[in-house]
């Protein structure tokens, strides 16, 4: 689907997947004026297909747009793409635990210009491609970065856009390089705080039965599967804070047993169970740090069953495609 001024959101159409022409001066190739989905669409045990809370990805498209002075895509476009793809690509759709069709909505600025301004012509795709879970079925371990932050106060961090990947693309690669799965963000300002992973929100399990996890404060993505977490945890009568967590608090509870478990979560992720956390200046490790937590586990197991429809779906979270 393409914007203009003017014209307004026009040209929508599906396709199969191929190379298509971009001016070299298009302001996305220079500015980095893009912003992006990820979702997934799966099989359920009724043989139907399903997405999750589909709602929640199309208003936080528009935040992001919002944010990166992008037009605004109206819910029911942004709905209708996903859904008409699901449709016609329902044989890509796997059976089997963990796997799905993982979707790609994005938006690209796409007008002709040198000069830095917000573009005013857009192209909105998604696309599809089969997925089996990110990671498999352990443990992950994750480097703590003290060289580089994501999200600075006032800027993208609570945007899904590109340019907030290719900033931390070289701390992923800094935690491979210390042996680590992921890597983990500090806030900008202290060094202090945990604020997200890569490409996934954390929360953490104390002693007392308290899940918490980092606030929503302009810094980090609102994830989705963040959300439905705290409202599953809730359920389950656990206690839900959204507060600061200090990593020295973590790596200090890790060792006297009040920070019991940790897990990062996400469209991707899931729910993936963390076993370690490594920085320079030392390890904080759960348990055996292979043997993922009992309450990471449940809570696990309540959402996957609510995504695979194995289970009542309480908040309507479930969204069929016909
Ligand atoms: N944080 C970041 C940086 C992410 O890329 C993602 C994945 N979209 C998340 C958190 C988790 O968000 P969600 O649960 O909506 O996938």
């Amino acid at each position: 689907v393409r914007y203009s001024e003017g014209r307004g959101w026009h040209d929508a159409r599906i396709t199969a997947r191929k190379p298509f022409p971009i001016d070299p001066a298009a302001a996305v190739l220079h500015y980095g004026q893009e912003v992006f989905e990820g979702m997934k669409a799966y099989r359920l045990e009724s043989g139907g297909i399903a997405t999750f809370r589909p709602e929640e990805n199309a208003r936080r498209f528009q935040a992001s747009a919002a944010r990166m002075a992008m037009a605004a895509l109206p819910q029911d476009i942004f709905m209708t793409a996903v859904d008409e793809l699901v449709r016609i690509d329902r044989d890509w759709v796997p059976t089997g635990e963990g796997k799905s069709l993982y979707l790609r909505p994005f938006m690209i600025a796409t007008e002709v210009f040198l000069g830095v301004k917000p573009a005013s012509e857009y192209l909105f795709m998604v696309i599809a491609c089969p997925v089996a879970g990110y990671f498999g079925s352990g443990c992950v371990s994750v480097w703590v970065s003290d060289a580089y932050t994501r999200a600075a106060p006032g800027g993208t961090g609570a945007a899904k856009c590109g340019g907030n990947y290719a900033a931390s693309l070289i701390a992923q690669r800094d935690s491979q390089t210390h042996g680590c799965d992921q890597v983990l963000f500090l806030d900008s300002r202290e060094q202090r705080y945990v604020e997200e992973m890569g490409g996934m929100n954390v929360m953490f399990l104390r002693d007392d039965n308290t899940l918490v996890t980092p606030p929503l404060t302009g810094t980090i993505l609102p994830g989705i599967t963040r959300d439905a977490i705290l409202r599953l945890a809730r359920d389950q009568g656990l206690t839900v804070e959204e507060a600061p967590v200090a990593i020295d608090e973590v790596f200090e509870g890790a060792a006297t047993g009040r920070y019991r478990e940790a897990f990062a979560c996400g469209t991707a992720a899931v729910i993936s169970p963390i076993g370690s956390f490594r920085r320079t200046q030392g390890e904080a490790v759960f348990g055996d740090g292979k043997t993922p937590g009992p309450v990471t586990l449940a809570l696990k197991k309540t959402l996957t069953d609510i995504q695979a429809g194995r289970t009542n779906d309480p908040h309507g979270w479930v969204h069929m495609i016909g």
